[in-house]
């Protein structure tokens, strides 16, 4: 008997041994999860909370005050009402769903702020009420903050794939547009240069008009393709200081009196590698925002100097690459901007300002050519206490080219050189046609490479230059302009173009021997460049 009570004893032992180590486990793999247990006798409405929940909760152990009150004092009022709502549906609709999953904010009992994941099962009595709930909770704040990182990145990421769509289809409508500038521009100026003095007065008057009316279009368009980044630049090594010491004279015209400009440098201000005018684009165009702001007078300010992003603002703004820059400020002590227009101000075509005061290109253009030239822009701006923009430049390459000035060239435009002119769209080869024939050129015209490549197969005798447009059906000006050269490197070639898309230049810096013309073009633009390609020659 004693005997059997023994062996009895012993299996009892046994088990409470099993138990409690099976115990132990759970307990360090709660623990090494980082998941608290918590239970809740709702008849009693009393909670137990194991410790690793209340450390969860920033409760010092033993220390919880066991109760769903105190459980709910953590979470914070503007979500408190929803937690109660989503706990008392769920007892109420206890028959239908026996298990509660939800996650909320809590301020922790140190005062740290987080975020908890609760998940709980609810146990009924013999009569079929809900008697009791048990479950776990973890504090889920990494994956709250790694999804709120996410939901930043998308909204970042939308707003420059809606400003490239956009460049684009400026970039498209510009393109189509210099077409059509270019051949307004080209014959106002045949139509001009027939003028006499016995020309009615009231015609040359109106012509002008339409000369200077194509040139305003021109200039928009020139904005337009700034911001979509197509335009072809000729960066050089450019000093801020002169560019801007430059500009001073264009700045006091165009701001009125009761506006001081202020002007602050570092006396050595290192080089930039740009095209010079988008350096004046730049100013000229944060200037005129300046001036619109402080419409009751004011300062503007104009600085420039070296400053450093660090590792810390880089990281903050993905697309800078910590180093030294370059730095153009440009503060105004105007009326400032709130946060919503300031979100909106690289947009293109947003502005505050009355129909036909604005455009809402400014900035873009702004935003496009620092990002052309690799560089990065921020806005302080409070409503009420000014505006200061700063733009900055990357240092420049040691390789990049002095800033030399352009070589002069002669005032004789005239020349009896061979043409080949490419161009699909009629009215410009019609018109580039008449232009050249007037300078003494012997020009042949083809409405497309396979016609060029043709005709000057054809040609008896040496063709000098190919005028080719850059974007044409079937065969691009560049595949056009290779093959002649293979076939006769000497020949020289000038691109015309609306824009680029990258065909003929990277980054905007051309080969040598080649040269590239903007849409729309004068007469003389057009004279000057195709002289100086063919003198090029003779030099060498
Ligand atoms: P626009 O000047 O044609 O309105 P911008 O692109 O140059 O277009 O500017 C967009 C908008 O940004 C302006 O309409 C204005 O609301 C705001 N803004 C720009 N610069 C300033 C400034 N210095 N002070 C206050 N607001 C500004
Ligand atoms: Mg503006």
């Amino acid at each position: 008997m004693s005997a059997s009570k023994t062996v009895g004893s012993v299996d009892a032992m046994e088990l409470i041994d099993t138990v409690q180590r099976s115990n132990d486990k759970l307990r360090y793999a709660l623990h090494a999860a980082r998941m608290g247990l918590w239970e809740w006798d709702l008849l009693a409405n009393s909670v137990i909370w194991s410790p690793e929940t209340e450390a969860i909760f920033g409760v010092p152990e033993g220390q919880f005050k066991g109760t769903y009150e105190a459980y709910a004092a953590f979470i914070p009022p503007d979500w408190l009402d929803r937690i109660n709502v989503k706990v008392t549906d769920f007892l109420n609709e206890a028959s239908d769903v026996s298990e509660i999953l939800y996650q909320h904010p809590i301020v922790r009992g140190d005062g740290v702020d987080t975020w908890v994941e609760v998940r709980g099962t609810l146990t009924k009595d013999a009569a079929g009420r809900a008697a009791s709930m048990a479950g776990i909770c973890a504090d889920i704040s990494d994956r709250i903050r790694q999804e709120q990182e996410r939901q930043n990145l998308e909204v970042k990421l939308q707003h420059a794939q809606k400003m490239e769509a956009i460049g684009q289809l400026a970039g498209g409508v510009a393109h189509d547009f210099n077409n059509i500038l270019t051949a307004i521009l080209g014959n106002g100026d045949i139509a001009m240069s027939a003028l006499d003095e016995h020309s009615p007065p009231r015609i040359a008057a109106a012509l002008e008009q339409i000369v200077k009316s194509a040139q305003r279009a021109a200039a928009l368009t020139r904005q337009l393709l700034a911001f979509s980044r197509r335009q072809v630049t000729q960066p050089r090594t450019v000093n801020l200081n002169k560019t801007i010491d430059d500009l001073e004279p264009m700045l006091h015209r165009l701001l009125p009196e009761n506006i001081t400009i202020n002007r602050k440098s570092t006396s050595t201000l290192p080089s930039v590698f740009i095209d010079p005018t988008q350096v004046e684009q730049i100013v000229m165009n944060l200037a005129v925002n300046a001036r619109d702001a402080m419409s009751n007078g004011g300062i503007l300010t104009l600085y420039t100097g070296v400053a450093t992003l660090d590792k810390t603002y880089a990281d903050d703004h993905p697309e800078v690459l910590p180093g030294k820059y370059v730095m153009l400020s440009v503060s105004d002590s105007g009326k400032g901007m709130d946060k919503e227009t300031l979100s909106r101000i690289y947009e293109p075509f947003f502005t505050t300002k009355e129909l036909g005061l604005g455009t809402g290109l400014g900035l873009a253009t702004v935003y496009g050519i620092v990002k052309q030239n690799n560089g990065h822009i921020s806005v302080y701006s409070e409503p009420g206490s000014g505006t200061v923009f700063r733009v900055y430049f990357p240092f420049p390459p040691d390789t990049a080219k002095e800033d030399v000035p352009e070589i002069q060239h002669r005032t004789d435009l005239t020349g009896t050189e061979t043409i080949l002119v490419a161009e699909d769209d009629d009215l410009i080869r019609g018109l580039v046609e008449t232009q050249l024939s007037s300078a003494g050129y012997n020009v042949i015209t083809a409405a497309n490479g396979e016609e060029a490549n043709e005709k000057y197969a054809h040609h008896e005798g040496h063709i000098d230059l190919l005028l080719t447009d850059v974007i044409m059906p079937d065969m691009n000006g560049r595949v056009l302009a290779d093959t002649l050269l293979e076939k006769q490197p000497n020949i020289k070639v000038l691109f015309i173009s609306g824009y680029t898309a990258n065909i003929i230049a990277n980054h905007g810096v051309q080969d040598a021997g080649v040269a590239f013309l903007e849409k729309p073009f004068t007469l003389k633009m057009l004279l000057t460049k195709i002289k100086g390609l063919l003198n090029q020659g003779l030099q060498e």
